[in-house]
């Protein structure tokens, strides 16, 4: 996964996680809501039930009361209202000491009347004219036979704020006066006041048809001192007007109002009689405390929760951002110099790449890295590493990126096409690494070299860089097609070398040796060939270098020594004259000690002569290890081998050669005989001439090579060269064509001598 990705899956995450909190949250806020909306609602409920509980108990007084007076009424006998007026008189005050009225009076249809007021024993006499409107009416109302209750008046012989109860008084269904009680509002005031409204939280006012209180409960909300419900900025405009509705109309209502910062509601329910009102107000939670604390614990909790929930997500997304950085830091940082490494490399290319696609891949390597790390150890090599970041770093440009990937190899992201500016940039930074490295910590020449693909990938240019690991003089190549071929070829070759050697698939090929006098058979070379199970034929050119580099020719040389002893075998067993074969011999041998006697048991095993057997070294091979080589050519000798110089006059030495190493035999380069006429071949003739008597004089044979026509023989021949080799005698033939060809001749030709 990558970086990008990784980032998606944590915002994600994140917004998954923020979606069910906020979800959390509206779920809880809108059950909170339901339950205060139904809190609020049986609180309504509650306050009306019980407001109505009260007019019920206050009519049920009112309604006593008129009783009792409809029962005084009803006592009085007719005839003592009409015939004494002295013995009502006395029938009043009596009736009133046992009654709770504060008056009690009789009127008589014609407007006069007498009242006796309560804790007096005399009696006033009355007119319905002088007395208040209020009570007048009411009386009227009796008088003309129903029973009132008037509204509140004040009144004059008891100075207090009262009403009347008044019942008509019949005599022979006629009504013949009215009696009336007066009465203080003090009659609901105990019932008012009573504290167990709404559980003890609720307030109970009565109110008159204009919203006046006509008895404020001493428990109030509200502590001003208010005439109405009206006064004040309690009641918004909107509920004082909806209040005043109901009012006129004598309906019921519910409203609500804020008072010292808490939400209030209030229940006004018309009495039905005088358009008194009873009003209750009470705080919001007041009779549902209960609920609103229930609620106030559950939002607490529910929000200690979240907060905790919402610390924990925190704390998980620190920690998941801590663990996150921490594994893109190993998924695609290299822990030893902190550069990108490949899987980074590939992603960030990948976007580059789409915004500029005129870019290279260069890859970067130490030659002989496993040097570094021997000779200055672990920490040595990632010092080198971390430097070499470094260098990298900084030549850059912009955008451009690197990466580390294994061991010492660096990967560039170039943000350059032309192969003339990578060269200098390139060649630049590897002068300069080799400069410093070899006069500061090190000591030692750091070398790099640099594969390149220009508009290509990092195996593009693993294969450039591949094509000169060996080439200590080439430090920068560019992928092209013919490389990559070459290197498939290679790699086809070393995968398929080792089955090749098991499956006798390298056979012996013999190229005859003819002595130069007489053009006889003397001699032949061994050649390989590699025949690939499709048929096809491989030259040595092709893969005798490669195993050179991987080493397998040390198997495949001394496979073919066997092959040219198994021929050497054949042809004496089938009584045939055996002939000296030169069999070609990689360096790589000459460095084991071992290799003579290994060489040995070979020979032996076939019960071959050993001076049947010639090893042709090249002549590259001996300036390498001089002392090695003179002691090996020694062991040779003394095992009775023959040692051969091929390729003799390439080297540069070629004379001091000639003076140290005691040689049979040397085999100058074809080059001799193929090179331009002209200046330089005259003067390489008279080197040739001084060469082979020198030779002579050291008592080793001249076999020439590449004798291709008969000019080319003579040439040679002239110059003294014992043998010759060439296309003009044969070409390299199979060990059976050879046999068929050049040994049965030799057999007859042995027999005819
Ligand atoms: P070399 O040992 O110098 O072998 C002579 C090469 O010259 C052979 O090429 C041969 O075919 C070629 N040649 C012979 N006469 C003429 C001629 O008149 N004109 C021309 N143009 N070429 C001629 P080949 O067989 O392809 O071998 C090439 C090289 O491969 C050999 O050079 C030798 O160094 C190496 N080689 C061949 N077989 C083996 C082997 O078994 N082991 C090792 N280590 N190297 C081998
Ligand atoms: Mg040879
Ligand atoms: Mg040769």
């Amino acid at each position: 996964m990558d970086e990008g990705k990784m980032k998606r899956q944590m915002i994600r995450v994140t917004a998954i996680l923020v979606a069910c909190g906020v979800l959390l949250c509206a779920i809880v806020f809108g059950i909170m809501q339901y339950v205060l909306r139904t809190a609020h609602e049986a609180d309504h409920e509650q306050m009306q039930l019980e407001v109505q509980e009260y007019k019920s108990r206050i009519l049920k007084q009112m309604d006593k009361n008129l009783q009792i007076l409809t029962t005084l009424a009803e006592a009085y006998k007719v005839s003592e209202i009409t015939q004494t007026e002295e013995k009502l008189e006395e029938s009043i005050i009596e009736t009133n000491k046992a009654n709770p009225f504060i008056s009690l009076a009789f009127f008589w249809p014609d407007g006069h009347g007498i009242l006796n007021a309560l804790g007096e024993d005399t009696l006033h006499a009355m007119s319905l004219d002088a007395c208040d409107e209020n009570a007048a009416q009411a009386v009227r109302q009796a008088l003309q036979g129903e029973v009132a209750v008037s509204r509140m008046f004040r009144g004059s012989i008891y100075d207090e704020s009262q009403f009347l109860y008044v019942v008509p008084v019949y005599q022979n269904d006629e009504v013949v006066g009215a009696l009336s009680a007066g009465d203080t509002l003090e009659v609901f005031e105990d019932i008012v006041n009573g504290n167990a409204v709404l559980g003890g939280e609720g307030y109970l006012h009565l109110l008159g048809s204009d919203g006046a209180f006509l008895v404020r409960s001493e428990r109030t909300l509200i502590k001003d001192e208010m005439q109405t419900i009206f006064d004040g900025a309690y009641l918004s405009e909107e509920t004082k007007q909806a209040a005043r509705t109901a009012l006129a109309q004598q309906q019921s209502m519910f409203g609500d109002f804020t008072y010292q910062g808490e939400s209030c509601h209030f229940y006004m329910e018309p009495l039905g009689l005088n358009g008194w009102y009873l009003f209750c107000a009470n705080r919001l939670w007041g009779s549902s405390m209960s609920y609103g604390r229930i609620l106030v614990i559950v939002a607490a909790a529910f929000l200690f929760l979240l907060l905790m929930m919402l610390a924990l997500m925190a704390a998980a997304y620190y920690k998941f951002r801590k663990n996150t950085a921490m594994l893109l830091q190993l998924a695609y940082f290299d822990p030893v110099t902190g550069a990108k490494n490949t899987a980074r490399f590939d992603s960030e290319c990948i976007e580059l790449q789409k915004k500029e696609p005129a870019y290279s891949i260069a890859v970067l390597d130490v030659h002989n890295f496993k040097w570094v790390n021997d000779l200055f150890g672990p920490t040595g090599g990632d010092n080198l590493l971390r430097y070499l970041a470094l260098q990298i770093g900084k030549m850059l440009h912009g955008d451009e990126i690197f990466c580390r990937d294994a061991a010492d190899q660096f990967y560039l992201w170039l943000h350059e096409t032309d192969m003339g500016k990578i060269r200098e940039r390139l060649g630049k930074l590897i002068d300069s690494v080799r400069e410093v490295t070899s006069r500061a910590t090190y000591s030692y020449e750091i070398t790099l070299y640099a594969g390149v693909a220009v508009q290509g990938d990092r195996d593009k240019a693993l294969v450039a860089l591949q094509s000169i690991r060996n080439k200590q003089y080439q430090s920068i190549a560019f992928y092209d097609a013919e490389l990559h071929k070459a290197l498939r070829e290679r790699n086809q070759i070393e995968s398929s070398m080792q089955s090749a050697l098991q499956n006798r698939e390298f056979r012996l090929f013999l190229q005859s040796k003819h002595d130069l006098r007489n053009d006889r058979l003397a001699g032949a070379e061994a050649l390989v060939r590699w025949y690939r199970p499709d048929g096809s034929c491989c030259y040595p050119n092709v893969f005798i270098p490669l195993f050179e580099e991987n080493g397998f020719c040390v198997k495949l040389d001394l496979y073919m020594v066997e092959r040219v002893c198994e021929q050497l075998r054949a042809w004496i067993d089938a009584g045939i004259e055996p002939i000296p074969i030169s069999v070609n011999q990689s360096k790589l041998l000459f460095a084991d000690r071992n290799y003579p006697t290994n060489l040995e048991q070979i020979v032996d095993r076939y019960q071959v002569p050993r001076e049947l057997i010639t090893l042709e070294i090249l002549e590259g091979v001996a300036m390498e290890d001089f002392g090695l080589l003179e002691e090996q050519i020694e062991a040779l000798h003394a095992r009775g081998f023959r040692v051969s110089m091929d390729d003799f006059g390439t080297g540069y030495s070629s004379l001091t050669m000639l003076s140290r190493l005691r040689v049979d035999e040397v085999k100058l380069d074809r080059g001799f005989l193929h090179s331009a006429p002209g200046e330089e071949e005259a003067r390489r003739q008279i080197i040739l001439e001084q060469v082979v008597s020198a030779a002579h004089r050291l008592k080793i044979a001249v076999v020439a090579e590449g004798i291709e026509t008969e000019q080319d023989r003579d040439t040679v021949a002239a110059l003294g060269c014992e043998l010759g080799q060439g296309y003009f005698y044969d070409r390299p033939i199979s060990a059976e064509n050879f046999t068929a060809c050049h040994m049965q001749n030799k057999t007859k030709e042995e027999k005819e001598e």
